[in-house]
């Protein structure tokens, strides 16, 4: 059993750690959040790429290795918390997309701050989201695929919000493709992978998915088992080889 810093570990050494530090680019912080943004083999504007999640590091090691030869641009969290501190208060940054998803975050996660404090710190997001979707928002035919990882977390706790289910691999609940194109779906669920369709925009809980709904673009999420480089990367290949 490999352990994930032996893992990492082992994928500098593989990949020769000054290739790991070329891919870095600059760093900037997007709507209180602090990324790294990595550029890919070519310029395309189609291809966007993010890991949100600072916990998740085998979703960050496996999309560091994977631009270092595929077209796109990509934006992975630099902090190593789930939660980021916006403003002195903790937010989910899964749910910042929206000011709704924003709201209830800011709320749930510290029942303690004023009304005052969490009202200006909404409006303190409201005038640095636009900037951050830009960036995630995928040009002409393009495609937003963020890389997610879980620890007791599966495909179950999404099937009562899904239009649609291809359940190809129950022994592996934890590792699924969440998409909002039906398009996608229809290859998803022919692959040998686990894949759910989310079409709705409402509830707005200030997710990716349901922004990706409003706003009509293709976004794909990939969740896997923490600490699985090789069964997560073999599903961004999947992916990548099958869908345009
Ligand atoms: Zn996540």
């Amino acid at each position: 059993m490999t352990s994930g810093i032996s893992r990492r570990a082992f994928l500098i050494a593989a990949l020769g750690a000054p290739s790991l530090v070329a891919a870095s680019h600059r760093e900037r912080e997007l709507c209180g959040v602090r990324f790294r943004e990595l550029r890919g083999v070519g310029k395309s504007a189609a291809r966007r790429y993010l890991v949100i999640h600072g916990d998740e590091f085998t979703a960050r090691d496996v999309l560091t290795a994977h631009l270092q030869a595929t077209d796109g641009f990509g934006l992975v969290v630099t902090g190593k918390t789930r939660h980021v501190t916006v403003r002195g208060l903790e937010l989910d940054p899964n749910r910042m997309y929206s000011r709704i998803g924003a709201e209830a975050s800011l709320r749930k996660l510290n029942p303690e701050a004023p009304d005052s404090r969490i009202l200006a710190t909404l409006g303190w997001l409201d005038r640095r989201r636009e900037k951050l979707l830009r960036r995630l928002t995928p040009g002409e035919g393009g495609r937003l695929f963020a890389l997610h990882n879980n620890r007791n977390y599966s495909i179950q706790d999404e099937i009562a919000a899904s239009d649609a289910v291809a359940l190809n691999e129950p022994d592996k609940p934890r590792h699924f493709f969440l998409c909002t194109d039906p398009r996608d779906f229809s290859i998803l669920k022919g692959s040998p992978y686990n894949a759910v369709l989310q079409t709705k925009a409402e509830p707005d809980d200030g997710s990716m998915s349901r922004l990706a709904a409003r706003r009509g673009f293709r976004y794909v999420n990939l969740e896997c088992a923490i600490d699985d480089f090789e069964g997560q990367m073999a599903r961004v290949r999947w992916l990548e080889t099958h869908l345009a």
